[in-house]
């Protein structure tokens, strides 16, 4: 048996490797363009059951040749991170939506299991928290770039939907909620592994608006197994998930837990949206998820809360501080 994860040299996608050669004996085939990706999320790897592609999603021909050797599909690789969408607007757009497609069409040949990564950017700016699946979503225009992400990852899901409807394909997908965890980088506007790294070199954590906007933060090895599991279930099949922790923190209470538990003498200094962006940039104040259905349909949750999270981060951090 042989599984494609795309983007499987990024942070979830790795660890989703790690998990899948743990639990289970399958062949795993990453299609990946290293453009945020990295090799050294995949160094540890030691294992001739891993085979890595180095190639474009938005190759057709390539993707369909993999899907045709593949039983199942996670597809993960998309252009991430709200700093590298509002600078690379279109290479973005082209990414999340023509790869996608790809996947999905080469999918549908065989109705092979199709796991499509979503985002909590869906719900755009909407205020009803906790956001549950079948919520409203609510954009601001389509000149702040910033929104082109979640019509995108929305886009994917109708694609996703409509082919299981009109093609047979069993596709799940999943909308993340903030996946944290060790190999993150803060390169692209991550907050956790920006303020870790402040914080262990004694620079301000700098946050960006006043920082009461709340978030939840969602271990990567609770996301990796869930959406393992979700696509082994049958009755996830055709549905959207929330995968996400419940139990949001606001973004000054995270800059101060990661000072705390860094033992780090850093202050906090608050960066206009606009400073850190441009000016139409637009910032949801609040984002949790309503986990329900989740729970109904698999029987569990998320478990690691956020001081597990930041230990394991902080963990690693001083680990590859050490090793440089
Ligand atoms: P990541 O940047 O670490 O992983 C994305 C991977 O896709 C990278 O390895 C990158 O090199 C690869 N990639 C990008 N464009 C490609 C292309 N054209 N062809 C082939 N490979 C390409 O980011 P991540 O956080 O691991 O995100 C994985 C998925 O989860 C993405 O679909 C993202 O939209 C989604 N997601 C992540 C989060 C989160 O909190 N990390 C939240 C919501 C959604």
């Amino acid at each position: 048996m042989t599984v494609l994860v795309t983007g499987g040299a990024g942070f979830i996608g790795s660890h989703l490797v790690d998990h899948l050669l743990t639990e289970t004996d399958e062949n795993i085939t990453i299609l990946d363009n290293f453009s945020t990706g990295s090799d050294s999320n995949l160094s540890h790897l030691e294992t001739d059951r891993v085979d890595t592609v180095d190639g474009d999603i938005r190759d057709a021909s390539l993707v369909a040749d993999l899907i045709a050797d593949a039983d199942t599909v996670y597809h993960l690789a998309a252009a991430v991170g709200v700093k590298r969408i509002v600078e690379n607007p279109l290479d973005s757009l082209r990414t999340n939506l023509e790869g996608t497609k790809n996947v999905l069409e080469a999918a549908a040949q065989d109705a092979t299991p199709t796991f499509i990564a979503s985002s909590s950017e869906v719900y755009g700016k909407s205020e009803a928290i906790p956001f549950a699946e079948d919520d409203d979503r609510v954009y601001g225009s389509t000149a702040s770039p910033r929104w082109g992400y979640a019509t995108a990852k929305a886009a994917d899901e109708f694609l996703a939907v409509g082919f299981q409807k009109e093609h047979g394909l069993p596709v799940v997908v999943g909308r993340y909620f903030n996946i944290v965890g060790p190999r993150q980088t803060g390169q692209y506007g991550m907050v956790i592994p920006t303020f870790v790294k402040q914080a262990l070199a004694g620079d301000d954590l700098t946050v960006y608006g006043d920082g009461t906007q709340i978030r939840s933060f969602t271990h990567v090895a609770d996301a990796v197994s869930i959406t393992h599991e979700l696509l082994s279930t049958p009755a996830a099949h055709g549905e959207v998930f929330n995968i996400g922790a419940p139990g949001p923190t606001s973004i000054n209470n995270l800059a101060k837990r990661v000072i705390e538990l860094t033992d780090s003498d850093s202050a906090i200094t608050h960066i206009p949206f606009e400073e850190a962006y441009d000016e139409d940039f637009e910032e949801p104040d609040a984002r949790e998820p309503d986990i329900s259905k989740l729970r109904a349909t698999i029987g569990r949750e998320p478990e690691a809360d956020l001081d597990r999270i930041l230990r394991d981060v902080i963990a690693n951090r001083t680990d590859r501080v050490s090793i440089e």
